[in-house]
């Protein structure tokens, strides 16, 4: 079941998609010109535009144009023209799929499945799953944001990986070693560079080796990050 918008302008055309789309259990809102389309997406949420290219007040690919500029919402394109050169241009300029008249109820209810999959897809995808959170810590490492309570963290390219690294293995202590093959992509080294990145880091995070929250050294052993513990009450 989706909600979907129908733009005709023909009577007749109009009434028959209402009626068959309301069949397949969609919800179906519908108007006759795009400046009426366009005050519907602004007020409501559609899973799927169905826009008539012939429209009485816009060009169809003008009409488009507007939509995208209000609302990133699946729009399939029903068109009495079979110009292939328009419909390219239009699927560039951000149509999600198209028809050619006169189509089969069948045809169009397939499309819109599809349409429908995909938004559902990408939208699944779109969802913050990936930011990995560790006491007042989040961290993305796909859009490379890191934040300590809200605010965000500056840090430079390898104190983000260090701090990254670490707190997917929250609580767990990452060998030195692992860490200059992980982070640093080298198979040895001296144990100065990573102290010097964790005492940046820690500086950023606000806490001292003496007084870790977050970062805590086991020496001769390797490193952890944790939730800090809750500290009692001054
Ligand atoms: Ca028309």
């Amino acid at each position: 079941m989706a909600s979907v918008l129908v733009v005709e302008d023909d009577q007749f055309v109009r009434s028959a998609l209402i009626r068959h789309l309301t069949e397949a259990g969609h919800i179906v809102r519908s108007v006759g010109t795009a400046l009426e389309a366009l005050r519907e997406v602004a007020h409501h949420a559609f899973d799927v535009v169905i826009l008539d290219l012939g429209l009485p007040d816009l060009d169809g690919s003008e009409a488009l144009k507007m939509l995208r500029g209000i609302t990133d919402v699946p729009v399939i394109i029903a068109t009495a023209r079979d110009d292939e050169t328009e419909t390219v241009r239009l699927l560039n300029a951000g149509a999600d799929d198209y028809l050619t008249k006169p189509f089969s109820v069948e045809h169009l209810s397939a499309r819109i499945a599809a349409v429908l999959r995909r938004s559902r897809a990408a939208a699944a995808d779109a969802a913050p799953s990936s930011v990995i959170q560790v006491g007042g810590l989040a961290i993305d490492p796909l859009r490379r944001h890191a934040e300590l309570d809200g605010v965000r963290l500056d840090l430079t390219r390898r104190e983000f990986d260090l701090l990254a690294f670490l707190a997917g293995r929250p609580g767990v202590v990452v060998p030195r070693r692992e860490l200059l093959a992980e982070v640093w992509q080298q198979s040895y080294g001296d144990d100065q560079t990573i102290d010097v990145h964790l005492s940046w880091l820690r500086r950023k995070l606000g806490e001292t080796a003496a007084k870790p929250r977050y970062l805590h050294t086991l020496r001769g052993v390797g490193v952890k990050l944790e939730p800090p513990r809750t500290e009692p009450g001054p």
